[in-house]
């Protein structure tokens, strides 16, 4: 973020826990501002203490990043209250897409087609169990706040469905404060694949392609690929357009992801809404790889009241890219975090490498947060040239000093499903059940 405000001309001030005081964004931003202790409660996710830090510097906008407050509507509201740019979409558009329940009903007002399921809330178990005769087991108890994996429950057949809908009830009240949970039939192998937009003030959008998100832990996304191997271009298009078609129900401004679940199971591969994340992603990288658009300028620019300047047929598909996600957890120990100090850190170069870190020698990851402390984005002309390309790339990463997904990522590369293109969300568990 830092990187790209500086090539626009715009100044930075990053704000910090005590954690973080060391931090090399501390350092590379025009100026920094402590905005309290560790704990995230009091510093990241203090809103009046970044409200402060914007007004007392002269901040014009806050980019809220793609953690913490970035899907907070009541923050979104009140920058705009204080004078600030949130740099984001509406506070109304956060909040219609930040419940997962109001956002498919959305959907299908947008006419795009979503996982069969429950028209809204679950008031009951035995509501639950209604609606899981009528489409079909298995089912999947989702919360509404739902975000990481969480407050997701499966139910193969009738008689776990009542447990599974209290378990999800609970895990969402103590994730997100929230306990409303809705159903959704399970899909068997699908893919997750998620479109990129970009939309200006004036509603003029554009889609930069898939994401294929499919390799995943525990629905946790792991390596992110632009585009996929399974996508025909009218599918794509197909699913642009639809994804485009929600952000302009919503009035939606800015970067947006709207995510897919594609199902090849039937004879017609089918794509469904999932959810829509009102911010940019972590795997924005690989987007930006393949289409040359830099996401956060682009943020910003739209921000400023600025046309996008790009159309869909500036847009081309000619190359690959491939992010891994490094973080700093032990895959043999069911991928714990390995907190503590990094005493060597030596991210690979070199043609079509591209490394997004905070991290450097001597550097320490605190306990407190995500445990990403790199993305290693690589590029190639074609999928095979991507893959060798990252093979070597990732021989060439030194971490000493943490546990890191580095050799998994190793793995990865050597599993023929993944090679061929041909991995599902299930491809740890069938793949390398000794990680799953
Ligand atoms: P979160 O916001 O918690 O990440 P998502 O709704 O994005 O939750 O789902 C995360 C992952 O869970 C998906 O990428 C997919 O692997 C799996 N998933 C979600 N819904 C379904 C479904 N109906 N059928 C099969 N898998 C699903």
């Amino acid at each position: 973020m830092i990187r790209s405000a500086r090539e626009l001309g715009v100044a930075t001030v990053a704000v910090y826990s005590q954690a973080d005081v060391a931090s090399r964004p501390v350092r590379e931003a025009d100026e920094a501002v402590c905005i309290g202790p560790a704990a995230s409660a009091q510093s990241y996710l203090n809103q009046t203490a970044i409200i402060m830090a914007a007004l007392t510097t002269g901040a014009e906008a806050i980019h809220p990043g793609y953690g913490f407050l970035a899907e907070n509507a009541d923050f979104a509201a009140l920058c705009a209250d204080e004078g600030l740019v949130f740099i984001g979409p509406s506070p109304d558009a956060i909040a219609r897409m930040g419940n997962k329940n109001v956002a498919r009903q959305t959907a299908t007002d947008a006419g795009v087609p979503t996982v069969p399921g429950s028209d809204g809330a679950l008031e009951s178990a035995e509501e639950a169990l209604m609606v899981a005769e009528k489409i079909g087991y298995p089912v999947l108890v989702k919360a509404s706040a739902g975000g990481g994996g969480k407050g997701m429950r499966l139910a193969e057949e009738s008689d776990l469905l009542p447990h599974q809908f209290v378990a999800a009830k609970t895990e969402a009240k103590a994730a997100f404060g929230d306990d409303t949970v809705y159903l959704e039939k399970y899909l068997g192998r699908p893919k997750h694949i998620e479109i990129q937009i970009l939309v200006d003030r004036d509603g003029r959008g554009v889609y930069l392609f898939e994401r294929d998100c499919s390799v995943q832990r525990r629905h946790q996304k792991l390596i992110e690929e632009a585009p996929s191997s399974v996508l025909t271009p009218q599918l794509r298009e197909e699913m642009g357009q639809a994804a485009l078609r929600l952000a302009a129900t919503v009035g939606y401004e800015g970067a947006g992801t709207v995510e897919f679940l594609y199902d090849d199971s039937g004879s017609v591969p089918r794509f469904y809404f999932m959810e829509m994340n009102t911010r940019v992603q972590v795997e924005h990288p690989v987007s930006e790889q393949i289409t040359g658009v830099d996401i956060i300028a682009a943020q910003i620019r739209i921000a400023a009241g600025q046309p996008l300047g790009i159309t869909q047929d500036d847009l081309r598909l000619t190359s690959h890219a491939i992010e891994f996600r490094i973080n700093a957890e032990d895959p043999a120990a069911g991928f714990r975090p390995s907190p503590g100090i990094a005493t060597k850190f030596v991210p690979p170069g070199g043609f079509g490498i591209r490394v997004d870190t905070h991290l450097e020698t001597g550097a320490s990851v605190p306990p407190y947060y995500d445990s990403l402390i790199a993305k290693l984005i690589v590029s190639g002309r074609t999928r095979f040239e991507t893959i060798a390309r990252a093979r070597r790339a990732l021989a060439e990463f030194e971490v000493e000093g943490l546990a890191t997904t580095i050799d998994f990522h190793r793995s990865v590369l050597e599993v023929p499903a993944f090679v061929a293109g041909d991995y599902r969300t299930d491809f740890i568990e069938e793949e390398m059940p000794e990680l799953g």
